[in-house]
């Protein structure tokens, strides 16, 4: 476009000075015509170049300039791709509006969605079966002869009547059935006897039979002797199951797509990287995705890291990390409170505590101390096993912060942790004489009404230092004088990315510490909480015994009944923990006041109480109360305690179900006892067998480092539940990268995306990358005062 550019400029005045133009322009203009963009653009091109064949004169020439200009100027566009890419499915050939809302109804929208729709599968067919050879359970491709076909009709549930296309089909060593109880109809006319197959699908028993149910099928060449038939020769790629679409439908859609699109996909990762990676072009490797060369390596294709795989992770994850990195950037510049951190309280507070700060606790404080000092706000996660001493840290920080006459807010998860906190804090604050001396306030549903109200006046006066309560409550109902520092304690929750809505309450953003219990691989924590800085505490507090862990099975009540008398000739403590979820509350609920009451039989001597969350909280504290005090023995709950209870003469706990519960779960509950210097035990009682249920068992045989458990939880569940994506949606939502098995990756695309960022913070000079990162992720990292 450049020398017609040049010819048109000054109203023409330098056309004839352009040598060549017309070679030029159609040379460049063939090239296009082996590319994968719509047809509409590939016919206009190839008439402008027709027209440059022969050289022109004059007034022509100006005109063909013109004209060929009129189409190519839009191309510049920078977002002209990006255009033709978000057009409906409805643009590509035999999707009619109907088909195309029934796309969209699966999020596959426009042409983009879908060429990012990846494979679930590879079907493998250049190694055949002999239909002998068949395994039930395996899935397998076979060549074989159509030898019957027909409809039959048989009654389906409901006692209604259906039609199912049945075919025997079979080649030298055996025959096998094939089955579709809908869709007979387009495939009765490709099954004629006699025809030669391609078969591919799972292979199942039905009765006495082996039978494929809806396989795949392709009608090959009468020619057996034919070796290169181009059918037999293909790494396959299968699609996702979408409801109501046909998958032969979406593979021809995506063949259409991927003919007419692909090459409008741009990257935008750095040149060196590409060149030192040796990926392929983002179109080259949508097509090594989606139609791979048969001489592909079908391994690395189903585990996703093939250079194509590795090409397109690359890019995404890069756009992710760039976004990262500029919303830590302006994170960074934004004003922040400056607080004094060697005030003479700070300084003398962590030897005021009533223990020695553990090594780790020292070195994080002394992190948390320098983000205080600096007039920026802070963000940061504070990761640590159940017990490790991160609230005493966080403590440290509000005397600081109170120090510098400012508030600090802790917010907790659930009200019984937040009531706990406040019993922990203020003994801290007691304890400490005058350095450590705060004002305390707990805010709670079950504070009484008028005494909230008493509550929210002293700290909306300032006269109150550091104030407890839920999530819920402080961020919505209080009204701070100064607040200068807010806690995030969201044990094994991951909240993530969105804790934006903090920063606003006041003019000046507060400094930001979120806790959390759930160790988290490094990598994995550094992309998650990608805005925030890391502060580890991977140093228990001396004294602490390692917790024994058993598991009993269903006939072994005896020796738990055992456990729970030792325990209590001990004079310790015993919590008895069962699970509750929502769809059986009604039941779990039962079978815990069952179990206290079957404890309370057999044991007389012992006082038990039962804590659940339909108890009114006053109801709930007092029982707490009761047995952190020792009036009482053994504590059966459902799965409450889980959130932090500390109650050091506790040293057995009993998980009744453990098989229903998560493995990040089972680790909190072993983390309520062992809290003393006494040894404790977590007694598993596993009654029947769930999804993963034994390997999350064994995990806790096998170690109790949060770590370890950690990465066990992360293997056993995979990546997005265990990030709990679904049930929270704050995760950036990745469409093909994994931030768990492209662990490696990760850190290629932080490192390439921080050296951008450095190099060019305001991606002044990208503005391409700029606005692909915004549209990506904009709004979800709140982007929009960046760059
Ligand atoms: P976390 O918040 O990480 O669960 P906490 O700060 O609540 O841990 O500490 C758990 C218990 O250990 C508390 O009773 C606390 O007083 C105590 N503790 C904290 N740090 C130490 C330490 N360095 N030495 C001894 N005990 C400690
Ligand atoms: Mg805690």
């Amino acid at each position: 476009m450049g020398p017609l550019r040049f010819a048109a400029r000054d109203d023409y005045a330098g056309i004839d000075r352009v040598v060549d133009l017309e070679r030029a322009v159609a040379r460049s203009l063939t090239q296009v015509q082996s590319l994968a963009v719509p047809r509409g653009l590939r016919t206009r091109l190839a008439r402008i170049a027709k027209a440059f064949e022969a050289p022109l004169e004059g007034a022509k020439r100006r005109k063909t300039v013109a004209r060929a200009l009129e189409v190519l100027a839009p191309m510049a566009a920078p977002s002209f791709a990006e255009d033709l890419l978000v057009r409906p499915l409805s643009v590509l050939p035999g999707v009619g509006p109907k088909r195309a809302a029934t796309f969209a109804r699966r999020s596959l929208g426009c042409v983009a969605d879908l060429l990012f729709h990846l494979p679930a599968r590879y079907d493998d067919r250049r190694a055949l079966l002999s239909v002998e050879a068949l395994q039930v359970g395996l899935r397998a491709t076979f060549v074989a002869r159509v030898l019957l076909v027909d409809f039959v009709t048989s009654r389906g549930r409901g006692g209604r009547f259906r039609r199912v296309l049945q075919a025997v089909v079979g080649d030298d060593t055996g025959t096998v059935n094939l089955k579709w109880f809908h869709g007979g109809e387009a495939l009765q006319g490709i099954l004629t006897k006699g025809a030669r197959i391609l078969v591919t699908g799972d292979v199942r028993r039905y009765r006495f039979h082996k039978e494929l149910l809806h396989p795949d099928v392709d009608v090959l060449g009468e020619d057996e002797s034919a070796p290169e038939d181009p059918e037999l020769q293909r790494l396959v790629a299968d699609y996702p199951a979408l409801e109501g679409v046909n998958p032969r439908a979406v593979r021809r859609l995506l063949a259409a797509a991927l003919d007419e699109y692909a090459d409008l996909v741009g990257g935008h990762l750095p040149e060196a990287l590409v060149l030192q990676r040796r990926l392929p072009e983002p179109a080259d490797a949508l097509r090594g995705v989606h139609r791979p060369s048969p001489d592909e390596d079908v391994e690395a294709l189903r585990e996703r890291r093939s250079p194509a795989y590795e090409r397109l992770v690359l890019e995404e994850l890069y756009l992710l990390e760039v976004g990262l990195a500029l919303r830590r950037a302006a994170q960074a510049d934004r004003p922040g409170i400056a607080i004094r951190g060697d005030g003479p309280r700070t300084r003398a507070a962590p030897d005021a505590l009533p223990f020695r700060l553990t090594g780790a606790q020292r070195r994080v404080w002394g992190e948390i101390r320098a983000d205080l000092e600096r007039p920026h706000p802070m963000n940061r996660l504070l990761q640590g096993d159940v017990g490790s001493g991160k609230t005493a840290v966080a403590f440290l920080a509000a005397v600081a912060v109170a120090e510098s006459g400012r508030q600090t807010a802790l917010m907790a998860p659930t009200e019984l942790l937040a009531e706990q906190h406040a019993r922990t804090l203020r003994h801290l604050a007691e304890s400490g004489g005058e350095a450590t001396a705060l004002r305390i306030e707990l805010l709670t549903a079950s504070v009484p009404r008028a005494d909230a109200e008493g509550v929210r006046a002293r700290v909306a006066a300032g006269e109150a230092d550091l104030v407890l309560g839920t999530h819920a409550l402080v961020q919505r109902d209080v009204r701070f004088a100064d607040l200068a520092l807010a806690v995030v304690d969201e044990q094994h929750r991951f909240g993530v990315l969105q804790r934006a809505a903090l920063g606003a309450k006041g003019g000046v953003a507060p400094d930001v510490l979120v806790m959390t219990a759930t160790p988290i691989p490094r990598t994995l924590a550094l992309t998650l909480y990608g805005d925030l800085d890391l502060s580890v505490i991977d140093e228990m507090p001396p004294g602490r015994t390692p917790v024994v862990t058993e598991v009993f099975r269903q006939g072994q009540g005896e020796r738990v009944v055992q456990l729970i008398h030792q325990t209590a000739a001990r004079g310790e403590q015993i919590y008895v923990v069962y699970p509750l979820v929502e769809e059986s509350e009604k039941m779990d609920l039962r079978a815990a006041v069952e179990s206290a009451q079957r404890i309370a039989r057999a044991f007389p001597e012992l006082r038990v109480d039962l804590v659940h969350g339909r108890l009114d909280a006053a109801a709930r504290a007092e029982a707490m109360r009761r047995f952190r005090c020792g009036e009482t023995q053994v504590l059966v709950s459902t799965s409450v305690i889980e959130v932090g209870v500390d109650v050091p003469n506790a040293t057995l706990i009993i998980v009744e179900h453990a098989e229903r519960f998560g493995l990040a779960q089972l680790h909190q509950l072993r983390g309520r006892v062992g809290r003393g210097t006494r040894p404790g035990t977590c007694a598993l009682v596993a009654r029947g067998g769930g999804e993963g249920s034994e390997a999350r068992i064994e995990a806790m045989l096998e170690t109790t480092d949060g770590f370890r458990i950690a990465d066990a939880d992360l293997r056993i569940r995979g990546p997005g539940e265990f990030l709990g994506t679904r049930q929270h949606g704050k995760l950036p939502d990745l469409r093909i990268a994994d931030l768990v098995r492209d662990a490696r990756l990760v850190s290629v695309a932080r490192e390439a995306a921080l050296a951008q960022v450095r190099d060019d913070p305001g991606l002044s000079q990208a503005s391409a990358l700029r606005d692909a990162v915004r549209a990506r992720w904009g709004s979800r990292l709140a982007l929009a005062d960046v760059g």
